[in-house]
């Protein structure tokens, strides 16, 4: 038997979207536009360091420009490569479109690995490929918004905008160049949870949905529920840290570079965490059982993965082997076109990437339009929130009084009422809102036609549906 070709990132994606396209209504040829990166702009770079010249290769791929800015990361890894920039950007405009945020998709990627080099040599290279993207208007506020990804953090997007503001010294919205700062440096309170946080909303909202957790052959709540998580990095730690502190879940399994780590009654994930930075991966951690092969505990039982690092992790060689009734895309591409044949033949529930990890554009979308408002959020109503409910608690106070021993007004309540809200819970609140519509609407399409019988299909045709309605407005 001929062996079968895994088809490749971009190809995965191309045959999700025509799965879903084929079920769509679209004028003929309109598919095809939605589908191609309309440009994938490549730069190599010369940056003279420890003596010598190094040459480094950029990318930056812009999918659709139905809505500008477009946007999406900058990625910093060794593999990042034209096909993967491509997949990722198309991504990004399905992403956008599903939780309405309004920009076309985008991605950027850099062929570095981060840990070759020490923090003065990596502002070097940034603020070169930054200096090469902002010169072509593949940064900048109204036309391309960057923000982190793998390998990337808010470090590097302060000296990307750093470097705007120094080419563009008029600009008066300078800052709204790239999303994902720092927060004294015009960033956002609680971007850097975000997407995290979007993986447990989605969660959260999932099992509101009796007929869904069924679908996935679970019952109950979050509470109690194991959890395997691969990649502990910003988005695995935080979405696995909610998931515990918050919805009482069992994190069961982590799995890292250099093998997993598996404990039935739970790992501690800020434990694990601290022990990763220090020792550099999970090898050693005394509180669980290691395994040198991650490959194991990826295929163990649990009742819900979260594959949270690279791409095309869950492919043809173990597609049949998951064991997990519901997985969580939190990484992009976890799961190959191959494999999720497989999985929904096996009557898995995939909640797709395109949803499940899109916490991080929402908040992002957040800051691009603090930066463009100039002005925090929550900065001129807070206190007038707070007065307002001081009147009331005022009334409350006065009929405790009047009422004696038969009521009286709850200190917690006092405390939580009067409370007006911050930057950070205003950012929490517009990211459930979010995650909970954008969920209601794939599955509204999930479950409302027979035609589609998983989640993946859905968001695709919820969201290339919204991108269609974007050029059928403009006259095309
Ligand atoms: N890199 C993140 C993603 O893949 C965030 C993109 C953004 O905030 O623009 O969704």
């Amino acid at each position: 038997m001929a062996e079968i070709r895994e088809p490749t990132f971009r190809e995965s994606v191309d045959l999700m979207f025509n799965r879903a396209v084929a079920l769509m209504d679209i004028a003929p040829g309109l598919e095809e536009k939605i589908r191609v990166a309309n440009s994938t702009y490549t730069v190599r770079f010369g940056v003279r360091l420890r003596g010598r010249m190094h040459t480094f290769t950029g990318y930056r791929s812009v999918h659709s420009e139905h809505m500008e800015p477009v946007k999406g990361g900058i990625r910093y890894a060794l593999e990042v490569n034209q096909d993967e920039v491509e997949a990722l950007a198309a991504l990004m405009t399905y992403k956008c479109a599903l939780v309405e945020a309004p920009f076309g998709g985008s991605k950027g990627g850099l062929c570095i690995d981060p840990r070759e080099w020490d923090v003065d040599e990596l502002e070097q290279i940034t603020r070169r490929f930054a200096y090469e993207l902002i010169k072509r208007d593949l940064i900048d506020p109204a036309q391309n918004v960057p923000a982190p990804d793998m390998g990337t953090s808010e470090r590097e997007m302060a000296w990307i905008a750093d470097q705007y503001s120094r080419m563009n010294t008029t600009d008066i919205n300078s800052r709204a160049c790239v999303t994902g700062k720092p927060l004294d440096n015009g960033g956002i309170a609680g971007r850097i949870e975000a997407t995290g946080r979007g993986v447990q909303f989605a969660l959260r909202e999932f099992f509101r949905h009796p007929e869904d957790i069924a679908a996935a052959g679970l019952v109950g709540t979050l509470d109690g529920k194991r959890v395997i998580v691969q990649g502990l990095g910003n988005v695995g730690y935080h979405a696995a840290k909610f998931l515990r502190e918050e919805d009482n879940a069992v994190i069961t399994g982590i799995i890292e570079r250099d093998g997993a780590l598996y404990n039935e009654k739970g790992l501690n994930v800020d434990a694990v965490r601290e022990w990763i930075v220090k020792h550099g991966g999970v090898t050693g951690y005394p509180d669980a059982v290691h395994s040198a092969e991650g490959a194991a505990v990826l295929e163990s039982e649990c009742d819900i993965l979260i594959p949270a690092a690279l791409e095309g992790v869950i492919n043809l060689t173990n597609a049949e082997r998951i064991r997990a009734p519901l997985i969580i895309e939190a990484a992009n591409g976890p799961v190959t076109a191959g494999a999720d044949d497989i999985l929904r033949e096996k009557g898995t529930v995939i909640i797709p990437d395109m949803y499940a990890n899109a916490g991080g554009v929402t908040v992002s979308y957040f800051e691009w339009v603090k930066n463009l408002s100039h002005i925090r959020f929550g900065r001129l109503q807070r206190r007038q929130e707070e007065a307002r409910h001081q009147l009331v608690v005022d009334e409350l106070e006065r009929l405790d009084r009047y009422l004696g021993d038969a009521w009286s007004l709850r200190p917690e309540f006092k405390e939580k009422y009067l409370r007006g809200a911050d930057e950070l819970e205003l950012v929490r609140s517009g990211l459930d809102d979010t995650m909970r519509i954008a969920y209601q609407s794939i599955r509204q399409v999930w479950h409302g036609r027979d035609d589609v019988h998983d989640l993946r299909t859905a968001a695709y045709i919820f969201a290339i549906s919204r991108v269609v309605a974007a050029y059928r407005a403009k006259g095309i």
